[in-house]
This record gives structure tokens, C-alpha cells and sequence, in this order.
């Protein structure tokens, strides 16, 4: 029989941290999470210690940043190499080795910049888009998160023949203090997956429209694929109406394989950014690859792109480092994070259905989704209130019985998943499930889908 787990210790380290740290959290949006947060004290492959002594399998891996598993002793001898070896200068030697790396994955990868955060790379890859085209606006999708700027963040539009966006203080992304005029003046937002919508879209303000912005599997939505033929007709759209289209591949990079979903979907961006796991999430770093005519504007001097700490050694031996323990062994490691994935799908699958909540799994191997639906989650709009709650009370309850998956309801993999948390999955996640009926029956959460008839279990 297992227990839940008793937090007493990370809750008072929660309550002392609270008097420096707004919400005791290192970041909020509009609706701060519920939970509180777990204080860690020692981490190793998949797994992780809290304070009060509990373990955990880590599926939630910092958003998807860890890749390796916790202290992956090849990526700390390559960090320890740097740190000893290469000054603290603008170039080392590992400058050359890592552009090469990804010029060889990564088909749009003709030229390439350095930064540190997802977020930066897109509002680089923005300006440069507008620059190219000498026009203003970007697309941005429904559901498709890009960063916290001004410009980029949330934003809700009437309808698809008013796609102009404005502020939504319903949304989670609602935020007071963004300068003023931003998402109206440069956002048009339309739901994803539907390319008349955008061609339509496209003729109307095709001719102000600088850059289509997406991730090329949307992850942040709930994982959805997608629709066969959608992104290469969004290519052809692109070139037609003289558009850079810009994939956001800051979770999907390295995560669906070293090219990315670019490479899996054989389509090519002309911009393209990827972050997170590209070092294992040990150290920040991201990068914005493209092709070298509007990588050329940086040659050119006719835009800008700076930052202290672009290019910085030990990010650089971050991302060599997660490279080479890739391309050590590369179809096997991949292959492995896929069939834990599936079975990991499988059990929660079977797991729920026999507690009668209905649940789905979707998405790619090593980032999937689950929703406690019939249904698979085809749009972002397919997301309701309810749903969203019954995902985050059983992610609360996984939490309580040693299973982490971040918040949306997304399950990570790292390269160092194994049988032995399979089981560990197994044996807690039928216990997390059990509390999670009860408490998704006493809000009557399950009534909108109680009578859905085509909920099968496959
Ligand atoms: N793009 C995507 C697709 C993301 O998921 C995120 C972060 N979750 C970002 C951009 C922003 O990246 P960062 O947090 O490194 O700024």
C-alpha cells in the first residue's frame, strides 16, 4: 500500500523562502501554480530527492531541459574541461566544433548566433524577419507559446476575421504593465492546424505580415501533431506571400532528434531557434540558426543582436557535451526513450481506465501529453476549464505519490530512462490515480464527458 507523501519540510522552506521571493517561486503568470513548490536536495539519472527524504521520477525535467538524466558524469567531465582550460574570453576552441554540429543536423542551419534563453532568440529571429521583409506583423498561433516579451505573450483575438490581438485578463498570460499598443500593432493571432484560416488570413494582411511564428509541433498546447501536409503548405504560403517562416524549436529541438521536428517533418524554416535541452538544461544556452541571406543582415550591420554572455565556454561545452553523448550511440538512445515512453503511455492509460477516468496520451515520444478526456486534444481550443483541471489534479496527485510532470500535463523523457522507473511509475501511479478520482468526482469535473460515446479504450 502507498502512502502520500509528507512535504513538511519543503513547505517550511517554501514559508521562509516567501519572505525574499515573491510567491516563494522563481516565476508566476497571471494565475500562480497551486502547487507547492518540492525543495530538492540531490538528483541522479531520472530520479530526485526532496528535503524529507522522498524520491521521485523526474518526467517533469526543469520544462524539458533535462536531457542526460541528473549528473550525467560524461557532461560534467566536459564542463570541468572547460572550466579549466578555456579563459573567460569571447572564443574557444569548442566555437567552431558546436556551429558544425548543428550545421550538420539542422537543415536550415546555414548560419547561426548564440544567446541564452528561448525567449531572446525569438524576438532576434522577430527583428530579423521584420528587417528582411520591411514589414511589421507577425502570425502567432493559438496555444503556441513563444516567451514572456511584451509583443509575444498571451493576447486573445474576437474572431479568425478579426485575428488582431488584444489583451485577455481571463487568460493565464493576462499582465499588467506591457507596453502599450504592442500585441495590437504587431500580432495576429489564429487557431493552428488549419491552413484555410491562414490562407484567408494571408490575403488580407498577407502584404504586412513579416514572419509566421509556430512550434512546429505544438507542444505548450497540449502536444498535438501536425495535420499531415499542414506545415508543408504553411512553407509554400510563406514563400508565396514573401513571409519568414520561423519554427520555435525550443522544445522540440533535440527532443524529436538532433534536425528537430524540421528534420522528422522534412519541412525547412528559414529561421529556426532551439534552447532548453540542446545542454542539458545544466547551463543556460540557446541558439537562432537560419538561412544566410537573413542571417546576412548581421553581416550586413543592418541589425543588431548582442548579449554579454553569447557564445560563453562552458555553454558552448554544454552543448558539445550533450552532442556527443548523443551521436555516441544516437538510434539506441532514442529508440530506448521510446519504448519506455510507450509503456509509461500504456500504463497510465490502463491505469485510468480502470479508475473510469478517461484519458488520453498524444504527442511525440519524448514530450507527450496526457488529458483526462476520450478524446484526443486536436486544438488548443479543445482544452476547456474542466479539462485542464482534471489534468493538473492528477499531475498534484502524481506529485504525492513520487511521479513529476510539469504543469500542461507533459511527461519528458531523458536519455537515462530505464525499466526500473517504469516500475516505479507502475507501482504509485494506480494510488495517485485513486485519490485523483475522488477528488475529481467530489467537484463533479467528470460530468461533461460521463456520457461520451466514443471513449475506447486502444
Ligand atoms: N519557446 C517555447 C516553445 C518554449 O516552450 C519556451 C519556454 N517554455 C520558450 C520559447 C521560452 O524559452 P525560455 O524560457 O528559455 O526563455
Amino acid at each position: 500500500m502507498m502512502h502520500c507523501y509528507s512535504l513538511q519540510k519543503s513547505a517550511e522552506y517554501h514559508e521562509q523562502l516567501k519572505k525574499y521571493l515573491p510567491l516563494g517561486q522563481h516565476h508566476n503568470f497571471a494565475k500562480p501554480d497551486s502547487v507547492m513548490p518540492v525543495y530538492y536536495v540531490k538528483g541522479k539519472n531520472s530520479r530526485l530527492w526532496d528535503a524529507d527524504g522522498n524520491e521521485y521520477l523526474d518526467l517533469y525535467a526543469k520544462f524539458g531541459a533535462m536531457f542526460l538524466g541528473h549528473g550525467n558524469k560524461k557532461l560534467q567531465d566536459h564542463l570541468t574541461f572547460a572550466l579549466e582550460n578555456y579563459p573567460i574570453t569571447d572564443f574557444s576552441e569548442t566555437d567552431l566544433k558546436v556551429c558544425a554540429l548543428f550545421q550538420r543536423y539542422v537543415p536550415c542551419c546555414e548560419k547561426i548566433r548564440f544567446g541564452l534563453s528561448g525567449n531572446e532568440m525569438v524576438q532576434n529571429a522577430l527583428r530579423l524577419a521584420r528587417a528582411y521583409t520591411k514589414k511589421r506583423r507577425f502570425i502567432k498561433f493559438e496555444g503556441h507559446f513563444h516567451g514572456s516579451s511584451d509583443n509575444i505573450l498571451g493576447g486573445k483575438t474576437k474572431n479568425i476575421l478579426a485575428p488582431i490581438v488584444y489583451e485577455d485578463p481571463d487568460s493565464v498570460f493576462y499582465t499588467e504593465g506591457r507596453a502599450s499598443g504592442v500585441l495590437q500593432d504587431q500580432v495576429i493571432q489564429i487557431p493552428w492546424n488549419n491552413i484555410e484560416i491562414l490562407e484567408k488570413t494571408l490575403k488580407s494582411y498577407g502584404g504586412d505580415i513579416a514572419a509566421v511564428i509556430m512550434e512546429p509541433v505544438n507542444i505548450n498546447g497540449g502536444s498535438i501533431l501536425p495535420e499531415e501536409g499542414y506545415l508543408q503548405k504553411v512553407r509554400s504560403l510563406c514563400d508565396q506571400y514573401g513571409i519568414v517562416l520561423i519554427f520555435d524549436e525550443v522544445i522540440t529541438g533535440i527532443h524529436m532528434g538532433l534536425g528537430g521536428a524540421q528534420a522528422c517533418y522534412d519541412v525547412t524554416p528559414d529561421l529556426c531557434i532551439m534552447g532548453k535541452a540542446i545542454s542539458s538544461g545544466v547551463v543556460p544556452v540557446s541558439v537562432l540558426m537560419g538561412k544566410a541571406e537573413i542571417m546576412g543582415l548581421y553581416e550586413e550591420c543592418r541589425v543588431s543582436q548582442g548579449g554579454t554572455f553569447n557564445g560563453y565556454g562552458i555553454g558552448m561545452a554544454a552543448i558539445k557535451a550533450t552532442f556527443d553523448i548523443l551521436e555516441s550511440d544516437y538510434t539506441s538512445i532514442y529508440h530506448n526513450m521510446e519504448s519506455c515512453s510507450d509503456y509509461l503511455r500504456k500504463t497510465l492509460e490502463d491505469a485510468a481506465y480502470r479508475r473510469g477516468i478517461p484519458l488520453v496520451t498524444q504527442g511525440p515520444a519524448t514530450c507527450f501529453s496526457f488529458h483526462c478526456s476520450p478524446h484526443k486534444v486536436q486544438s488548443y481550443g479543445a482544452v476547456s476549464d474542466a479539462l485542464f483541471k482534471r489534468n493538473e489534479i492528477l499531475r498534484q496527485c502524481m506529485l504525492k505519490y513520487g511521479i513529476l510532470c510539469c504543469r500542461t500535463s507533459r511527461m519528458y523523457m531523458n536519455i537515462t530512462i530505464c525499466e526500473a522507473d517504469i516500475s516505479f511509475f507502475e507501482k504509485r501511479v494506480q494510488a495517485a490515480l485513486a485519490d485523483a478520482e475522488k477528488i475529481i468526482s467530489r467537484l463533479k469535473l467528470l460530468d461533461s464527458f460521463i456520457d461520451a460515446p466514443s471513449y475506447e479504450r486502444t
